[in-house]
This record gives C-alpha cells, sequence and structure tokens, in this order.
C-alpha cells in the first residue's frame, strides 16, 4: 500500500521544497522504505525544455528522455532511485490532456471543468505508476495562495478525502523571518500561509519552518497552537552549509518520527546516517583544494548549472578536496589576450549551451586548455566547440563550425535528421517545433578498447543522458583522427560521436552526453573523480 506525502510551500518562493522533499525521501530510505518522489508544477508551460535557463534553471533529463524540473535532480541524488517522465508534471501537460481528451469526445458531451474534470487528471498523474513504492512523495510547486496552484491543492485535497489520512500526510514549509530590529522570529506569516492552505480545506500535519535562528520552546507553541498542529510537528530547518547534511539535521529535529508517527509506523528500524555523515565530513573537511574554471553563459544564475556543481563537487569528496569553481563568462575571453583568468585555474569545464553567443569564447577557452596541457573537461556543447577548436588548429580545416549558427561551410557540427533509439528510428527536421525535437535521455555508447575513458569507466558499454540538437558530423572522424583528436565513444550504429579525447595531453575528453545528471554523493561519476584527480596534479604543477 502506497501512502503519499504532499509537500506545499508558503511564504516566500526558493524555500527550498526540492531538497526538503530529496532529504525526507533519503531519510525513509534509510528507514528501509521504498521512495518515488515527484514534482507537479503549476506553471503552463508543457515542461521546462522551452524555458530560459534564467527563469526556469537547469532542464533535468530522465533516462526516459523526459525533460524535467531541476527539483528532480535533488531526488535522483539524494535516493539514487532513477527519475521518470511521470514523476514531473506541468498545468501544461495536464490541460493539453483534459483538452485532446475533449476533442476526442471522451467526456460524453459534459461541460468540462477545473472540478472535476482538470482534478481527475492530476489525481491520476500523482497515483499512477508509484506501486512499487512505499511512500510516494509529491512536491507542489509555487507557493500557496498562487492562482494556478489551486487546482494542484484541491486534487490533494480531495486525495486526503479518498485515501483516508491515514494514507497521506500533509507537509507545509514556511518561512520565520527574523527581525534584527525586534531580535526575535516572526510566526505570523506561517500562520497566515497556514490559514491559507485551511481555506482550500488541507491541515498541514507537519511544519517545515526555515530560519536562520533557532526556533525556541515558546514560539514552536505559539506556531502549533495558532496552526493547529503538535509542536513535535513543528520541524525547525535551519540554513545549512551543505545540502548533504539536511537528512541528519531534519533527522535530529524528528521530522522522520513525527512522518511515521502521522502513519502509525513508529516501530520502523532507526535510520543509520553514518553514509551521510561520511560524505559531510568528506565537504566540511577535505584535505585541500582545487580550482576549477567553468565556462559558461549562464554564470550569474547559478541554478542553470545546478547537477554541475553538484557532480564537482562529487568528483571533490572522491578525491577528498574541495572543490572551488570559478564561473567564467565565456564572452570576456572573445577579446584578445583575456585569456588570464583561465592561467589560475587547474582545471577548465565547458558545460552544456545554446546559441552562438559566447560560443568563440568557448573554442579560444578549449584551445588555451589543449595548447598549455590543462585538464579539459567538455560537456555536450563543451564537447562541439573544443571539436571545433582542434579542427581549425590542427586539422587545417579553418572554416569548421557548427550550423546552429547558421550556414557554414565546414558543418563539423550539424543537426541529423535521422537516428535510431533501440530497434526505432527517431526523427526532427531544421523546422520542427522547439519543444521536443532533441536527442533526449539515455543513449547507449560503446568506448574503444584502450581508451583513457574506458579506462575511467572500467567498462565497454555505458548508457548515459543527452539533451542536445545538433551532432558531431561523423564524416570529419578520419580527418580529425589524423590530427590526434581520437573518437574514443561511439553510437553502437558507429554513426553517432558520443567521446572524444586528445592522446597527447594530460586529461582532454568531450562528451556529448550530460554525466553530471547521473553523479551522486555516494556514487560519484566516474568522468567526473577522473577530471577533479587530473587537475589535483596539474595544481601541484602550478
Ligand atoms: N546547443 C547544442 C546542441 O543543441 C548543445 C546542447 C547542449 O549543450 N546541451 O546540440
Amino acid at each position: 500500500m502506497t501512502r503519499f506525502i504532499f509537500i506545499t510551500g508558503g511564504v516566500v518562493s526558493s524555500l527550498g521544497k526540492g531538497l526538503c522533499s530529496a532529504a525526507l525521501g533519503a531519510l525513509l530510505q534509510e528507514r528501509r522504505f521504498g521512495v518515488r518522489l515527484r514534482k507537479l508544477d503549476p506553471y503552463l508551460n508543457v515542461d521546462p525544455g522551452t524555458m530560459s535557463p534564467y527563469q526556469h534553471g537547469e532542464v533535468y533529463v530522465t533516462d526516459d528522455g523526459a525533460e524535467t524540473d531541476l527539483d528532480l535532480g535533488h531526488y535522483e541524488r539524494f535516493t539514487g532511485v532513477a527519475t521518470r517522465k511521470g514523476d514531473n508534471v506541468t498545468s501544461g501537460q495536464i490541460y493539453s490532456k483534459v483538452l485532446a481528451r475533449e476533442r476526442w469526445g471522451d467526456y460524453l458531451g459534459a461541460t468540462v471543468q477545473v472540478i472535476p474534470h482538470v482534478t481527475d487528471a492530476i489525481k491520476e498523474f500523482v497515483t499512477a505508476g508509484v506501486e512499487d513504492a512505499d511512500f510516494a512523495v509529491c512536491e507542489i510547486g509555487g507557493t500557496v495562495g498562487d492562482i494556478e496552484s489551486l487546482p494542484f491543492l484541491e486534487a490533494i485535497r480531495q486525495l486526503g478525502n479518498e485515501l483516508g489520512r491515514e494514507r497521506c500526510l500533509f507537509m507545509h514549509v514556511t518561512l520565520l523571518p527574523f527581525m534584527r530590529v525586534a531580535g526575535e522570529l516572526k510566526t505570523k506569516p506561517t500562520q497566515h500561509s497556514v490559514k491559507e492552505l485551511q481555506s482550500v480545506g488541507i491541515s498541514p500535519d507537519v511544519l517545515v519552518c526555515r530560519s536562520e535562528q533557532p526556533i525556541s520552546v515558546e514560539e514552536r507553541r505559539k506556531i502549533a497552537l495558532f496552526c493547529n498542529v503538535h509542536p513535535d510537528s513543528v520541524i525547525q530547518a535551519l540554513d545549512s552549509d551543505s545540502i548533504y547534511a539536511v537528512p541528519r539535521d531534519y533527522h535530529e529535529q524528528g521530522l522522520d518520527r513525527q512522518v511515521l508517527k502521522h502513519f502509525g509506523l513508529t516501530e520502523a528500524p532507526q535510520p543509520s546516517l553514518a553514509g551521510w555523515d561520511r560524505v559531510v565530513q568528506r565537504v566540511r573537511a577535505p584535505d585541500g583544494s582545487v580550482t576549477i574554471g567553468v565556462v559558461g553563459k549562464y554564470t550569474s544564475l547559478l541554478d542553470a548549472y545546478k547537477s554541475l556543481g553538484e557532480a564537482l563537487t562529487h568528483g571533490g569528496i572522491a578525491n577528498n578536496v574541495r572543490v572551488k569553481i570559478n564561473w567564467l563568462d565565456s564572452e570576456i575571453f572573445e577579446k584578445d589576450g583575456q585569456l588570464h583568468e583561465l592561467e589560475q585555474v587547474a582545471g577548465i569545464l565547458i558545460p552544456g549551451g545554446f546559441g552562438e553567443r559566447g560560443a568563440e569564447g568557448k573554442v579560444r577557452a578549449a584551445g588555451f586548455a589543449r595548447e598549455r596541457g590543462v585538464p579539459y573537461f567538455g560537456i555536450c556543447f563543451g564537447m562541439q566547440m573544443a571539436i571545433i577548436e582542434v579542427a581549425r588548429s590542427l586539422a587545417g580545416i579553418e572554416g569548421a563550425g557548427s550550423t546552429e549558427f547558421g550556414p557554414c561551410d565546414e558543418p563539423l557540427v550539424g543537426i541529423l535528421t535521422e537516428w535510431t533509439r533501440g530497434n526505432q528510428v527517431e526523427r526532427r527536421s531544421n523546422d520542427s517545433d522547439l519543444g521536443g525535437t532533441m536527442r533526449l535521455g539515455a543513449y547507449p555508447c560503446n568506448l574503444v578498447p584502450g581508451s583513457k575513458v574506458r579506462q575511467i569507466y572500467g567498462t565497454a558499454l555505458i548508457h548515459e543522458r543527452h539533451r542536445h540538437r545538433y551532432e558531431v558530423n561523423v564524416n570529419y572522424r578520419k580527418c580529425l583522427e589524423a590530427a590526434g583528436l581520437r573518437f574514443s565513444g561511439m553510437s553502437p550504429d558507429g554513426e553517432l560521436p558520443e567521446i572524444v579525447e586528445l592522446a597527447n595531453h594530460p586529461w582532454f575528453v568531450g562528451v556529448q552526453f550530460h554525466p553530471e545528471l547521473k553523479s551522486k554523493p555516494f556514487e560519484p561519476h566516474p568522468l567526473f573523480t577522473d577530471f577533479v584527480r587530473a587537475a589535483v596534479k596539474q595544481s601541484r604543477l602550478m
């Protein structure tokens, strides 16, 4: 029997509901329960795939090829449970489904309404595909009081009624602002937010209160009294120096205990958090540090590179060092002689990216890494730009470019209109819509014997997640290999270059996929581990 935990947020956005959900999922797992985490996003976009990274942060891609909210990345990193398409839904998807059904005649002439048709579609989503889990933890995006979230709140209210309170728990994450002049925490916004929730028929069972200062017994009692919860269910959530310390912090505050008590599962085994403690210990007290330069475009909004930052941290954990990231805007390298920022870093990473702005700066940064023997890791766009650099500098292909920026003489990187996935042929064209025309999700890749990546992965076949529209043109393979660039990972049919590496370089690897999406604190991704190792070695030479 699957039990449902619904997590809403109040007072302000950016409260860390995603982390809170992920940490609760991890605690339940530590108590030997199976969990599935999902996110309900009230916005009208069908998925975040076409949203600007400045608006939405990173687009997290699942194995089965869905473009989802970045919180799914936290879920996967914290619980190790691979997320799926069905774990993220938006109002846009719900309405599209309802409208398609209406056109199809499924509603038999009924007037189609938010209640029950939209709410039914939401309930179907929430309850589908969670049978294998003891707990389904469902986070509702946005803040209570937003117009968009009302159908979602109504749907979970109904579920609370239909499944019974013994199978549903409502958890509300709020903020207790600290008034410096008065020297006290303010509980009123939380009271109001809970009232708002109650006005739609939901009474929270547990409150997670984000706060800069410890919550006193008095304040806890006051919140409990006004918000109609037990004082033990008012969970203090202080800011933390590491996200990986959050499961331990919440456990100390009794979060998992209160949740299990609600469901009458008081006999559940105590969690062992030794693994989490080891991760936090490594994050807090590493043996030295190393600086990596990340050359990108969205460097003013680090949410755009969420998984990347985490994967580098994991690489640091594996090498027992702190990875410091220098976020560098690639446009600065487009002016002559502006490469000195790169002289300060022990490794250069160019992450995924879209569009022409700053692309030449990335080509230059890749060239710097190649010439100076600085470890270089190119991810997706970072691989494409490195190949263009090698083609121009080593293979004499002066007009090398990508058709992403318009027609070009030597399309080293171009659009591929057909490719195979399993037994199926997938198609796209230059003028297909932007939504969902990319190669998305996990694809297999064969690693060439004797290559660096084969040794790093320790296996011949890997599956990694993709999100890109353009591909490296395999017709240039011979010419680039003659120039020293090895094609060390290929799609099984040999058509799609997936990994390239430079033989005469300490560490120069470009990958067409996004390895950062699969890295976890307990299982750092081998490429990140090895890249950080190479950077540590480089830093000793600096
Ligand atoms: N813009 C490139 C493409 O579509 C790279 C995408 C990426 O880096 N994720 O192929």
